[in-house]
């Protein structure tokens, strides 16, 4: 059987095995917790609390400022202790609120009632996203009412939902597709009302059987029937970066320089149509989420429930800690991920998963020239020619480089990954992107 995909893409090794199937456990309430006023892309929130003050949880802390921002809430009951500088992943001097925990909480441990969204316009559906502070959880943190609200002139006429998770070890919207295809399917159903439109598609890679059958079991239960189908794709990186996902199941392309809207669909992770359907159904906002705590270092890897604001150290900690000395950690995954410099960082919203690396699973940092193999340019997604853009760079050559189409690059490093000289490709292109998008300000 043949599955849907798109050209170019490479296969790395899974290594999904250590959290693979494990059901998600909550990890403890951290003591103290570093909540950062910038957990997404646009400006910061800001903060709308005081020092010495008392929180309740899930009580907004930080307002969304403008239009691309994203509204941010206490994820533990307490007293904000400090407003202050702090490391964060986006940032070596985030602004975050420092709350110690202390009272009672409000949701944990609770049931929430549910609330009768379907008689509420798409309008009202949006405004409870954006109190709610939601974003990508995929790991792009773009505020989603913003996603969720295209330009009037622009027609939407399917929901793309990315449940594909492509990147290596990461097992986290897997387990929640698994576990909560009812609550999946809900968001979805949420997402269509506030589009106003009837129609959704989601992608799963064909290495998840059991959350492809655990999402078509909730969709045929649905009365009435409503469409929405779920579509195996071939297991193959990146297949969940927007544009790809778009092409292998609507076979529509998205022009250069364009955007997904132009072929009339919006892309939504799994993860975020979870939190879209918390945020509406349950009034919850996000101040916690699922996580996959993993790599051959980690003492007991598995998916994770853990409120935002906890260290990255604190959660290794709780998971067994560590079995020899790190050589690297990533938020996220070992493709698309951020490598951290230390483990004083806070979980954020688009923390999908901490990865912990040991020597052997770290290639040298050294590189050598370009020996013109073209591997890079057979699996660039794109359809670009990495190497010369690289090789243009290298010279301080941007005007070779600009009629390259590196704004058409996805930050996939699939370039580099297969590089026999090791060269770091997609570093040189983000580069490339820096130095041209400095001189369009110029
Ligand atoms: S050039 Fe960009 S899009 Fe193409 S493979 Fe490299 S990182 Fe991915
Ligand atoms: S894969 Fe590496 S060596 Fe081969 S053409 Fe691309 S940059 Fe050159």
């Amino acid at each position: 059987m043949a599955f849907s995909t798109f050209s170019g893409g490479i296969h790395p090794p899974e290594n999904k095995g250590p959290s693979e199937g494990k059901a998600f456990s909550n990890l403890s309430v951290p003591q103290l917790c570093y909540i950062p006023l910038q957990q997404h892309v646009g400006k910061p929130a800001k903060p709308i609390v005081e020092e010495g003050e008392t929180v309740r949880e899930g009580q907004l802390i930080g307002l969304a400022d403008g239009y691309i921002s994203a509204n941010v809430h206490a994820s533990v009951p307490g007293k904000v202790v400090k407003i202050a500088e702090h490391p964060t992943v986006y940032s070596k001097r985030g602004m975050c609120v420092l709350i110690e925990a202390q009272g009672a909480f409000s949701t944990s441990g609770k049931p929430l009632e549910s609330i009768k969204w379907e008689s509420m316009s798409g309008l009202e559906l949006l405004n409870r996203v954006a109190e709610a502070g939601v974003v990508g959880l995929g790991g792009a943190a773009f505020p989603t009412q913003v996603k969720l609200h295209p330009p009037r002139n622009r027609q939407i006429d399917t929901l793309i939902v990315n449940g594909s998770e492509c990147e290596p070890y990461l097992t986290v919207d897997d387990m929640l597709m698994r576990t909560f295809p009812g609550e999946i399917v809900e968001g979805i159903r949420i997402v269509m009302k506030i589009l106003g439109i009837s129609k959704a598609l989601i992608g799963v890679e064909k290495n998840k059987p059991h959350a492809i059958a655990s999402l078509k079991k909730k969709i045929a239960e649905l009365a009435p029937p409503e469409n929405i189908g779920v579509a195996a794709l071939k297991t193959k990186y990146p297949q969940g970066a927007e544009k790809q996902l778009i092409y292998s199941l609507t076979r529509r392309e998205v022009p250069s320089g364009g955007l997904p809207m132009d072929t009339a669909t919006v892309v939504q992770n799994v993860g975020t149509i979870f939190a879209v359907r918390e945020a509406v159904a349950l009034g919850k906002p996000l101040f916690e989420r699922y996580i996959t705590v993993t790599g051959p270092l980690v003492k007991n890897p598995g998916n994770y429930k853990v409120r935002l604001g906890s260290l990255i150290a604190d959660v290794i900690e709780e998971c067994g800690g560590l079995v020899a000395e790190p050589a690297k950690i990533i938020m996220g995954g070992p493709m698309c991920g951020v490598a951290l410099d230390g483990m004083d960082v806070p979980v954020v919203k688009g923390t999908s998963g901490i990865l912990v690396l040991g020597h052997a699973d770290v290639r040298p940092m050294d590189y050598l020239p370009c020996i013109r193999c073209g591997r890079c340019v057979a699996v660039c997604p794109a359809g670009l020619v990495p190497n010369e853009m690289a090789n243009a760079i290298e010279k301080g050559r941007l005007d070779l480089v600009e009629p390259s189409r590196p704004f058409d690059c996805i930050m996939c490093g699939s370039c580099s990954y297969v590089c026999p000289s090791r060269r770091p490709l997609s570093h040189f292109i983000k580069l490339a992107q820096e130095k041209l998008r400095r001189r369009q300000k110029e």
